[in-house]
């Protein structure tokens, strides 16, 4: 069986350019969407999902990209699932020790993400897996999505408070491991003008929050896409939904810039359709190329030159409210 997704592709490790191989194993699919009317908002991970799936076929498409897949140059592996990789009814003990025994074993790996809800963390998951990786930089992944209760709990209906983010930061000290959050940029119902705020202010909210448990912190952007299936194709395809502007994005990035370390999130998981971000026919690649650029160096003078016949208009219209 193969991985619902995989791909390669530049990130900056503790300010050095490298690569990560991000993987999305198909597993059961996420326990909140399925007891929750498919659960947030922007999310499709459920189609992709395989209820029926064995530990051992879980196990089986890591083994298979471990041997096809030439890691020469790979630094980091994203480990992700279709929810949450610290449930038990997703992802079970002994599944969790067998990918990360392995993902252990592998030389040149500096570090490792995987992701869960916050419901299912526990210090002890979160040192077991820390164990199992050695000296690899154990980084738990958390999707926020915003630091506005509203947005993300409304909205988005993520189902998830602040107390609970904090609780789990509390967690990711104690067991020694870096924290990873991801982070929407416009979900429905907001303009691009508040889209950008939003994302800047949350992103703040992350670092500072991080800072005051001591915790390493980094935010991975998400520029929402639309996903087949969901409460947000329903907005999209009645028009009551428009894809963020790759201008915000940039504008984004320049706004949070220096207040830590970012990644931006490019890739739809095969989940798009092609309904991604763009700006205009003539830049979009070129920006795209630049922001994949940013993510390796974390030089933000390529970005801040950036320019483009479509920009002008873009601005006024942000700035009316238009988009
Ligand atoms: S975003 Fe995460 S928690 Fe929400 S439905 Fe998707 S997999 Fe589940
Ligand atoms: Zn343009």
């Amino acid at each position: 069986m193969k991985p619902a997704y995989m791909r390669i592709s530049p990130v900056n490790i503790n300010g050095k350019p490298a690569h990560r191989l991000m993987i999305v194993l198909r597993t059961r699919g996420c326990e909140y969407a399925r007891k929750n009317n498919g659960g947030c908002t922007v999310c499709g991970f459920l189609n992709h999902a395989r209820p029926d799936i064995t530990g051992q076929e879980i196990v089986d498409q890591l083994d298979t990209i471990l041997e096809t897949t030439g890691l020469n140059g790979v630094e980091e592996i994203d480990l992700l699932t279709l929810g949450s990789f610290l449930n038990d009814n997703e992802v079970s003990g002994e599944t969790r020790q067998a990918l990360l025994g392995r993902i252990g074993r592998l030389e040149g790996i500096l570090r490792v993400s995987v992701e869960s809800r916050a419901e299912y963390v526990t210090v002890e998951k979160l040192v077991e897996n820390h164990r199992l990786l050695g000296d690899k930089i154990m980084e738990f992944g958390i999707g926020l999505e915003s630091s506005d209760d509203y947005i993300r709990n409304k909205i988005i209906k993520k189902g998830l408070s602040k107390r609970s983010f904090e609780r789990v930061i509390k967690m990711v000290k104690e067991a020694g491991c870096h924290l990873l959050t991801y982070l929407l940029i416009k979900p429905p119902h907001i303009s691009e003008q508040e889209a950008v705020e939003d994302a800047v202010n949350s992103a703040k909210y992350v670092f500072d929050t991080a800072a005051r448990y001591g915790v390493t912190a980094r935010v991975a952007f998400e520029p929402v896409f639309i996903c087949e299936n969901t409460a947000l194709e329903d907005l999209f395809l009645n028009s009551k939904y428009r894809l963020v502007n790759l201008w915000s994005v940039v504008d984004t990035i320049k706004q949070v810039h220096g207040c830590g370390d970012i990644f931006l999130g490019l890739s739809d998981e095969n989940l798009s359709l092609d309904r991604m971000p763009s700006s205009c026919p003539v830049c979009s690649q070129t920006i795209i190329r630049e922001i994949e650029r940013y993510n390796h160096t974390h030089d933000i003078s390529p970005l801040e030159k950036l320019d483009c016949e479509c920009k002008k208009q873009y601005e006024s219209q942000r700035e009316r409210r238009l988009i």
